[in-house]
């Protein structure tokens, strides 16, 4: 298209058709985001792509939209006063952090959420200003807004803000020289943008909670309100969306793992997970389970201390890479450092003996008790945590063995995702980043070797061009969840820098000595996070193998608990996980019971079951199944335990 000078992204959109003109929300131009209004340059080609309400990228300027709109809000009702922190976009919503000496409760959020649905209803446009450093200053300065001023002054410093890792538009610092302001409803705020054109193009919005945020993440700065949203381009995905809120919500491991009785976590160990009985029960079955695979594919199992002198972790090159994750200690005056990885651990087992090319490939498997030090803020139930379990293994092999050794990794991964019903399974693979060690040919040599393998194994994958590690190149696994929600559990890594650091050799058919190739895989990640997902992913309904208590036999009256003390036996006997309730309530309540402890099959038993030897089923997804001799329904669960068959509520919510 020919376009005259000063022409605005709007008036191409326009030019195109009138219903994108309506649909657009911002533009691509030449690689940037900017607003509709932004005016093309004065020559050449320039490309423009125009964002609608189809795109994420429009959902996330929205997103950001709205958190201006919130702060409006905020600044009409609490006064001239509120001071304003920084108010991103962020995965799934928005949030903006305040400064005011009222609290502000969750009651507040809807006198909020009203007073946002009027700038909306207004369509209140938002304006751009671009101005020059020094007058940003003295706009924020004349308006009280010390936290932006302070933002400002680390944009002047050469961006200071920078290091702050939220995907924050404020933070991050613009050209020293000129600076752009936004104003919305009477709020001007230090923004890089882009933006919608009005707040009447933020259609469905919802405020969620609000909490407590030091400013910069920095407990020694002022404690600021954070308020957090959402924002869709329709009621309808918002809708969805709460419902999922919702049903996680419900799903919450840490409610269910109190519920339960699974774990707890103490102050006396922050970040440390409490197993209790039953939760061990889950975790050995998992823990079993993998043994057997991991037996039956071939691999070998050590264990290696968790405490390490420090002069290997220089040597691994963990002090200079992880050094700020590690926790450290001292035996007999000498330095030590707790293990925040296995292998270098594992790679001193290689090394106690010469191997030879007829070893190879060894399989080292390794459940591996590791800490690492995450910031309190961020510890988050058992799905962050600074103490757990990896599923770890190192492989060493030839190195024309490597593709194949992968592809061996990959039917294990699938075969055990599988088994807990994780069939949406998202494969990337990351490769040589700019900084790097190693040759051009050993990576070449890897990264072949990690594409080959999920060629031949038929897998889709994306390609992540440069996101490998410093050292290795590697497959990531994500899995999907019954929310939608994605996890990285699984990673296939081959190593090129351990084998030289730690001068691993084997012999070969030439007698000389030759280096081996090395992989690192883990396939669950952290154990206690695996068992966390598991818990959100079921709902707390466990399959019947990893469920803590598997039937309770329930007598309908005192008159019956020998009878049910019988069954009892029969299926302690036969290897079940059975309970029996012979409270003397009645039984209605010992069903209510058990069902709140989601016990999943309930063994009812009477005049007539003690009489003929049976039992009546009653399923906890399925209801009443009938009356079942004891033989036949221990049979009957045994084979669903062996065949780790899900559980029928196990689908999550439809
Ligand atoms: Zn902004
Ligand atoms: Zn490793």
């Amino acid at each position: 298209m020919e376009v005259a000078d000063g022409v605005s992204v709007a008036d191409v959109a326009s030019r195109i058709g009138s219903r994108l003109a309506q649909a657009a929300v911002a533009a691509r131009l030449n690689g940037k985001l900017v607003d509709l209004a932004a005016v093309l340059g004065p020559d050449g080609p320039q490309a423009i792509e125009i964002l609608t309400d189809k795109s994420d990228e429009a959902l996330s300027i929205m997103r950001h939209s709205a958190a201006h709109v919130m702060a409006a809000a905020v600044r009409r009702l609490y006064g001239e006063g509120v001071k304003f922190g920084i108010g991103p976009a962020i995965e799934d919503g928005f949030y903006y952090d305040f400064d005011l000496p009222e609290r502000i409760a969750e009651e507040d959020l809807e006198r909020i959420e009203a007073e946002m649905a009027r700038i909306v209803g207004e369509k209140a446009p938002f304006e751009r200003q671009d101005v020059s450093h020094e007058e940003a200053v003295s706009i924020m300065q004349a308006a009280g807004q010390d936290y932006k001023v302070e933002l400002l002054r680390g944009i002047a410093g050469g961006g200071a803000a920078e290091g702050e890792q939220l995907h924050d538009a404020e933070a991050k610092p613009q050209s020293r020289g000129a600076v752009s302001l936004y104003r919305s409803a009477d709020f001007v705020d230090l923004c890089r943008g882009p933006h919608v054109p009005h707040a009447g193009k933020i259609p469905a919005v919802k405020l969620l909670s609000v909490a407590g945020s030091y400013w910069r993440g920095d407990s020694t700065r002022p404690m600021l309100q954070r308020i957090y949203g959402t924002a869709f381009f329709s009621k309808q995905a918002l809708q969805e969306h709460l419902r999922r809120l919702d049903e996680a919500k419900k799903r919450d491991h840490r409610r269910i793992g109190r519920d339960l009785d699974l774990f707890s976590f103490h102050v006396e160990g922050p970040g440390f997970a409490f197993m209790h009985a039953r939760g061990m029960v889950i975790l050995n079955e998992i823990l079993a389970y993998w043994r057997r695979v991991h037996h039956e594919a071939g691999y070998e199992e050590i264990r290696t201390p968790t405490i390490l002198s420090e002069a290997l972790w220089h040597r691994s090159g963990h002090w200079d890479n992880y050094r700020e994750a590690m926790y450290f200690t001292e035996i007999d005056e000498a330095a030590y450092a707790v293990k925040p990885m296995n292998c270098p651990g594992g790679l001193l087992v290689y090394q106690n003996r010469p191997h030879s090319y007829r070893d190879l490939p060894m399989r080292v498997a390794e459940l591996g008790l590791v800490h690492r030090h995450e910031k309190s803020g961020v510890l988050h139930g058992l799905m962050r945590v600074r103490q757990f379990t990896q599923d770890d293994a190192h492989i060493y092999c030839l190195p024309e063995q490597v593709q194949e050794e992968v592809v061996g990794v990959i039917r294990l991964v699938d075969a055990i995702y599988r088994t807990f019903g994780f069939e949406d399974v998202r494969v990337e693979l990351s490769t040589r980043p700019e900084h790097s060690i190693g040759t051009d040919e050993m990576w070449e040599h890897a990264t072949g070797a990690l594409r080959g393998a999920l060629d031949a194994s038929g897998l889709e994958y994306v390609v992540n061009e440069g996101e490998g590690a410093f050292y290795a190149p590697k497959i990531d696994y994500h899995i999907r969840d019954c929310l939608g929600r994605s996890w990285q559990c699984g990673t296939i890594q081959v190593d090129l820098a351990m084998p030289e650091r730690f001068d691993l050799t084997y012999v070969g058919p030439d007698n000389a000595e030759h280096r081996p190739a090395m992989i690192h895989r883990a396939i669950l990640g952290s154990i206690e996070r695996f068992l966390g997902i598991l818990i959100e992913h079921y709902g707390g309904d466990f399959p019947l193998w990893l469920t803590p208590v598997q039937m309770a036999v329930l007598p309908v009256s005192d008159r019956f608990n020998a009878y049910g003390a019988k069954v009892l036996e029969t299926l302690d006997t036969a290897g079940l996980r059975a309970e029996l309730d012979d409270a003397s309530d009645k039984v209605s309540a010992k069903i209510r019971r058990a069902t709140l402890r989601r016990i999943p099959y309930m063994l009812v038993v009477g005049e007539r079951e003690q009489e003929v030897g049976t039992v009546s089923v009653r399923d906890k997804a399925l209801g009443d199944l009938g009356a079942e001799s004891v033989d036949g329904f221990a049979a009957r669960a045994t084979d669903e335990i062996r065949e780790k068959r899900l559980r029928p509520t196990a689908q999550g919510p439809a």
